[in-house]
């Protein structure tokens, strides 16, 4: 509600992003949501908080799903520890 209807610096860490940005190195597994939320929000360059949050949210919906992530096609996969593609 701050971010999407005030225009607030801030940015919601829902079940899809905590995922991927855990899964990504971005998050501390297992961290409290608090950390993940102050994280999350260090990470994001101001002003592009609703666009990172989307962006990690369709990303979670679409590739990297909880049960059975699609490395195989996923434009992230160099980039992400679980694969080990560097
Ligand atoms: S490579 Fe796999 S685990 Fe990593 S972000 Fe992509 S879908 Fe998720």
């Amino acid at each position: 509600m701050l971010l999407f209807s005030f225009g607030l610096r801030e940015i919601p860490v829902d079940t899809h992003v905590a995922r991927v940005g855990t899964r990504l190195g971005l998050l501390r597994p297992g961290a409290p949501f608090e950390e993940l939320h102050d994280t999350m929000l260090a990470l994001a360059r101001p002003g592009e908080e609703l666009e990172l949050h989307l962006n990690l949210l369709r990303h979670g919906r679409r590739t990297c799903f909880a049960r059975a992530p699609v490395c195989a096609r996923c434009e992230l996969a160099r980039s992400c520890p679980r694969v080990g593609v560097a």
